[in-house]
């Protein structure tokens, strides 16, 4: 069962884990395109969307106040006050990703946006120091969902693995005006009782949306994941001209989701029934 998924590689396929609670000198802050701004540490990451109908701010970290101050010293790096947060888009509902959207609604009058499955998961959080996401959300997120943020679009694609209703996003970036097209795959872990094939399925899925879309650019809300800690240094110094380290082209898009399918290869030696017996990172 599992050959389908052996694909040749000298790279390590191991998964990658973020190192919840380690402190890293690293600035909490990146523009890395023209509207796109990472921020958060090398465990776990939102980003910052910047559009005509004001900002939109892709996951939400965990409920921690060092995580709360990166974000509101994020949106003011690039300018904008806590009100203009106009839109909150959740990938999925584990507590690292939803845990300061309520706080963050609170402040700026944002609306809060998460599949319905995934926030009745995150209404019993399998990790004691995650919140609950016991309060109402603003709109549930389905699969082929678009949504229109003035002329910024961001596509919905249900990527269910990491957990049942996970979403991945696709969505338009510049840098230095140049177009690309940006994905994000919102859940990346094997975390205990994930079925892999079920995840696997969803990464072609996935990658399929991605091909029909154009899509160039991959981003991580796990920096670890991607190479993401090391790229984004190169971006903080990076001169204009030079490309994008997160414009990786549409023809390596196919390459980059094998390393999903050779970790999930590697998972499913040790789980060949498919279904991990990993614990969640942190645990
Ligand atoms: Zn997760």
């Amino acid at each position: 069962m599992s050959t389908k998924y052996e694909i040749k590689t000298w790279r390590s396929a191991v998964e990658r884990k973020p190192e919840f609670g380690k402190m890293f000198d690293f600035e909490p802050t990146t523009k890395f395109f023209d509207q796109l701004s990472f921020v958060g540490d090398p465990a776990v990451c939102c980003f910052l969307l910047e559009t005509a109908e004001g900002l939109v701010l892709i996951d939400a970290m965990n409920p921690e106040k060092r995580y709360m101050d990166a974000i509101l010293k994020g949106i003011s790096d690039i300018g904008y006050e806590i009100t203009d947060l106009k839109h909150i888009v959740i990938t999925h509902g584990h507590g690292d990703h939803y845990g300061l959207a309520d706080e963050l609604r609170k402040l700026s009058g944002a609306k809060i946006y998460i599949s319905e499955g995934d926030h009745e998961l995150a209404k019993h959080p399998a990790i004691g120091r995650f919140s609950a996401m016991d309060y109402p959300v603003d709109v549930y997120l389905t699969d082929g969902m678009d949504l229109k943020f003035g002329d910024t679009v961001i596509h919905c694609v249900e990527t269910p693995g990491h957990t049942d209703h996970c979403m991945s996003f696709i969505f338009p970036v510049t840098d230095e005006g140049r177009p690309h097209m940006a994905s994000l795959w919102g859940g990346t872990g094997l975390n205990n009782g994930v079925n892999i094939f079920t995840y696997l399925k969803s990464v072609d899925k996935f990658e399929l949306a991605c091909a029909e879309y154009g899509v160039d650019v991959e981003i991580s809300n796990h920096p670890p994941v991607d190479n993401g800690v090391e790229r984004l240094n190169t971006v903080r110094k990076i001169a204009n001209g030079v490309p994008n380290p997160f414009v990786i082209g549409k023809d390596n898009m196919h390459y980059y989701f094998n390393k999903f399918r050779t970790m999930s290869a590697e998972a499913l030696k040790k789980w060949p029934d498919g279904i991990s017996r990993q614990p969640m990172p942190g645990k």
